[in-house]
């Protein structure tokens, strides 16, 4: 009986590996909400013997806060005794039943198989049922098995999930200012990052670095040091700002100031869906004082910024329902050369970029994996964006944790840009800080 067994696990030809174990623990965020961290195992055969070789990987997912109406669901426990509410037991005990039963001997270098037998277990539109947070982490964590299992680096293994796009390293985009729902100041606009645009990507980190502090100390010379507090995201929060425009004057002095001057773009997420208010778009939000302005006026107030400032960037101008605007403000922008970008808008869903592809909303994706819950389909959205010559920003969430899986999945796709808040906070970093090593380890550069 025993020889026979052996004989049976003997393995002359390549056998696939497969799936021996599933486990989930409930961590927390950077925001100090919980979230999901998967763990999985698997097997392979040695050729030639009787021993099995292990590999084990994991992840963790992300969590937004300015969350788009139409993004899959992130399943949460709604037990208010627990973390207020936002317990995710649920969606571990997802995971260690149904998902563990379906995918238990399953060969995880087949990503696509994997992803759609979780997809057609869920069987909703919006991964309601399992948890889009509980898929999206075993989606990952599979992933970095496929990679270990064929001994590739992940951004060369997301690289073949791709169908071989170039690889690239992304430009970054960094988040220094905290607004809207990332922050306890007035500013209604969410992020205002700035992109140094020479050199490699080791010399824009380093770049985004020295301006990030020379905008401390301005920050704190004007404002005193509670200025210098930070948001969600790990950029300055100061409650002294309420108007675009002294954000982006603190900022060409920042840049000056660290010796960048004309070396730097600037780029806005402004969120609008979260100061969208009786179908008007509410500047004062935070402030004592409402301040409503209708579309014209918001196109006008973005005009003026891309003729004031170095802005190449314009993320969420508008609600998320609102298709027509964002096209409104392409028209006006056409031949400046200016990137419209998709978030709340088309949620890294294929079917709501098609839409935008349609009315001419957008022309620069940005691709949340979380938004859509796994890898596959997170591919499918940028093949579906590509197709209309978009460009493709990675992104982050405000909720974040040190799983740099982002960053490979940036290169491995060629997208070619990426945001991950301010070049601060373990979280944040953890992105930059992995490009640095992808950049310095091949002979890929920006
Ligand atoms: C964003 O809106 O682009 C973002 C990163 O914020 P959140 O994760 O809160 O949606
Ligand atoms: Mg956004």
């Amino acid at each position: 009986m025993l020889f026979e067994d052996k004989r049976r696990s003997f393995n002359f030809i390549n056998t696939p590996a497969k799936i021996t174990n599933i486990n989930a623990i409930e961590v927390l965020d950077s925001r100090g909400n919980p979230t999901i961290e998967v763990e999985i195992i698997a097997e392979k055969d040695i050729s030639f013997s009787f021993r099995k070789k292990k590999y084990k990987a994991w992840a963790r997912v992300p969590s937004g806060a300015s969350t788009g109406d139409f993004e899959a669901v992130e399943l949460r426990d709604n037990d208010t005794n627990r973390f207020n509410g936002k317990g995710v037991l649920k969606a571990i005990k997802n995971i260690e039943e149904e998902i563990s039963l379906l995918l238990l001997g399953k060969d995880p270098t087949k990503q696509r198989v994997i992803d759609q037998l979780m997809i057609r277990l869920d069987g909703t539109d919006n991964k309601s049922k399992l948890g889009a947070n509980a898929i999206l982490a075993v989606s990952m964590a599979t992933a970095r098995l496929g990679a270990m299992i064929k001994n590739q680096r992940l951004f060369q293994y997301i690289n073949t999930l791709a169908v071989n796009t170039e690889l690239e390293i992304s430009r970054p985009f960094f988040n220094v200012i905290n607004g809207g729902v990332h922050a306890g100041n007035k500013l209604a606009f969410q992020e205002f990052m700035i992109s140094p645009r020479n050199g490699n990507f080791a010399d824009k980190y380093r770049a985004a670095s020295e301006i990030y502090h020379s905008l401390k100390k301005i920050l704190e010379n004007k404002f005193g040091r509670q200025a210098t507090l930070l948001g969600d995201e790990g950029g300055f929060a100061p409650n002294d700002l309420v108007k675009p425009e002294e954000v982006f004057d603190l900022l060409l002095e920042a840049v000056k100031k660290a010796g960048y001057e004309g070396l730097v773009d600037f780029a806005i997420d402004v969120a609008a869906s979260e100061f969208f208010v009786d179908e008007k778009y509410n500047l004062g939000i935070k402030d004592t004082e409402d301040n409503f302005k209708d579309i014209d006026e918001m196109i006008e107030i973005y005009l003026n910024l891309v003729e004031k400032y170095p802005l190449i960037s314009i993320e969420d101008p508008f609600d998320q329902k609102d298709f027509e605007a964002f096209s409104l403000l392409r028209k006006k922008l056409e031949n400046k050369n200016i990137q419209v970008v998709g978030d709340d808008l088309t949620v890294t869903n294929p079917s709501r970029i098609r839409t935008a592809i349609r009315k001419n909303s957008c022309d620069t994706l940005l691709l949340k994996l979380n938004q859509i819950g796994t890898v596959t389909e997170a591919i499918e959205a940028l093949f579906t964006a590509r197709s209309a010559g978009w460009n493709i920003m990675v992104s982050h969430r405000s909720g974040e944790t040190i799983d740099d899986f982002i960053a490979d999945f940036a290169v491995g796709v060629g997208a070619e840009q990426i945001k991950s808040g301010a070049p601060a906070r373990g979280e944040r970093t953890s992105k930059y800080n992995r490009l640095l090593a992808i950049e310095k380890k091949t002979n890929i550069s920006l």
